[in-house]
């Protein structure tokens, strides 16, 4: 535990520390630049707006309609919901923990047994988990009839419980701004629910478009059961899908763009952009 307590400073005090550079570079913008490898053009190609990185990962309005962020987005959606499909999975065998007497000598104290495995997904055998990849989500009728679509909506009909995940791609500074307002626009959904006699939960979990994971993604990870290693590699592997986008957003500032071109490509076998990645 105190290992943990110690890698967990250690880890925020990095991520302070990286997160603190990240915005000194962002008024230099020429070095970042460099460091993405090549700029020639000040403007944005799209719409013609200064194009500072901040425009171009997270601004500018025609990328925003021509679905580029929407991409990045279910890319990070998607690493993001194989790792909680992969927890509901394994859950289903191991729900219930075994009970045990547990003796205790005289003068101490029974402890508190919690279940080994501990988190939401093992607190039910049923649950299932829908995802709203190319927009085909269809919040659960029988539980309540709504128009908005959560990112992944996971359900356990049997114990009642439902949790909604809204996945946000922000630009590193508005994370906490972004997190906010995902849980004001469902804080409705989430109180009608329990009015219907089910355990609601909204997580809104963010991940910075440079990759930089906010709190909330360990937070939620954990609260659904996926612990220790598993959610180092869980964070590891959505941090890279966010930043793998985003580099591929950069590479294709000045490119027409269709929504379907790379499929469910990351981008990461392309040429130009292995070469890419190796220099940076
Ligand atoms: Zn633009």
């Amino acid at each position: 535990m105190v290992q943990d307590e110690v890698r967990a400073e250690v880890e925020e005090d990095r991520r302070n520390k990286m997160v603190a550079m990240y915005q000194q570079g962002a008024w230099t913008s020429p070095t970042n630049l460099l460091c993405w490898g090549l700029s020639d053009t000040t403007a944005c190609q799209l719409c013609n707006k200064r194009g500072t990185l901040e425009h171009i990962l997270s601004c500018c309005p025609k990328a925003l309609s021509e679905g580029r962020y929407r991409w990045r987005h279910d890319q990070v959606l998607r690493a993001l919901a194989d790792i909680v499909s992969t927890a509901v999975i394994n859950c289903k065998y191991q729900h219930t923990p075994k009970k045990s007497i547990t003796f205790v000598r005289a003068g101490e104290k029974a402890q508190q047994r919690q279940s080994p495995l501990g988190g939401l997904l093992n607190t039910a055998q049923d649950w299932k988990l829908q995802v709203d990849l190319g927009r085909q989500l269809k919040f659960p009728e029988y539980i309540l009839s709504t128009s908005l679509r959560p990112d992944m909506v996971i359900t356990s009909d049997a114990s009642k419980q439902v949790v909604l995940v809204e996945l946000t791609v922000p630009w590193e500074d508005r994370m906490e701004e972004a997190h906010e307002r995902k849980r004001a626009k469902y804080a409705e959904i989430v109180v009608e629910c329990r009015n219907k006699g089910w355990k609601a939960r909204c997580e809104p979990v963010e991940v910075g478009c440079w990759g930089f994971a906010g709190q909330s993604l360990p937070r939620t990870l954990k609260l659904l059961g996926v612990k220790g290693q598993l959610c180092r590699r869980a964070i590891k592997t959505i941090i890279e899908a966010a930043e793998k986008a985003s580099r591929w957003l950069w590479i294709q500032r000045g490119d027409p763009w269709s929504s379907g071109q790379l499929g469910h490509k990351s981008g990461a076998d392309h040429p130009r952009l292995g070469r890419l990645s190796e220099g940076v």
